[in-house]
């Protein structure tokens, strides 16, 4: 951890439905859109625990899928130990499902361990569950802390998973 991702075109996928209820994990995703965009991950001071470059993603995600015509809320996760979906305390992923039931689909950003936690705990609804984004590689970065308060990473790479280095070493 944390991992890469690339964004897939789930705009286009979703195009027909009326709603969708956008659920991100707060971790890998956020530090990713962070890297790619060359921004602070976290800047404490002037938005406490909140990703400002990940938090601009979703708003994006949010305005092209209402172009769409799609109805959007962000089911949040603003405490710490909910940040990570792979971990999912019982009572969030009971929340999720209550939620999901008001929206025709949920779209996930994260990574295919997310998009498990938010199948099985919207499998008693209608929901459709959409993949917002795919697993890239995982991240090598030398983190870094700056005045006043603020976090970034550096020397970023992207180091193969190991059976997408299998196919590579394959297909040479
Ligand atoms: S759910 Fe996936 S993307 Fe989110 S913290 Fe866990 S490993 Fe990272």
């Amino acid at each position: 951890m944390p991992i890469e991702f690339n964004d897939l075109d789930v705009v286009s996928e979703v195009a027909g439905l009326s709603s969708a209820l956008i659920v991100p994990c707060n971790m890998c995703p956020a530090v990713s859109v962070a890297i790619r965009e060359k921004k602070s991950f976290m800047k404490f001071f002037r938005s406490f625990l909140k990703s400002i470059p990940f938090e601009q993603y979703i708003r994006t995600l949010q305005c092209r899928l209402r172009e769409k015509g799609l109805r959007t809320k962000v089911f949040r996760s603003n405490l710490y130990h909910q940040w990570f979906l792979c971990m999912w305390p019982s009572g969030q992923r009971k929340k999720l499902q209550k939620h999901a039931k008001q929206y025709e689909a949920v779209i996930v950003l994260g990574c295919d361990s997310a998009t498990e936690t938010v199948r099985d705990s919207v499998k008693s609804t209608d929901c459709k569950v959409f993949e917002g984004m795919e697993v890239a590689g995982f991240m090598n970065a030398k983190l870094r802390f700056h005045l006043p308060c603020n976090i970034s990473f550096e020397d970023c790479k992207i180091i193969p998973m190991s059976q997408q280095k299998k196919e590579e070493d394959v297909s040479v």
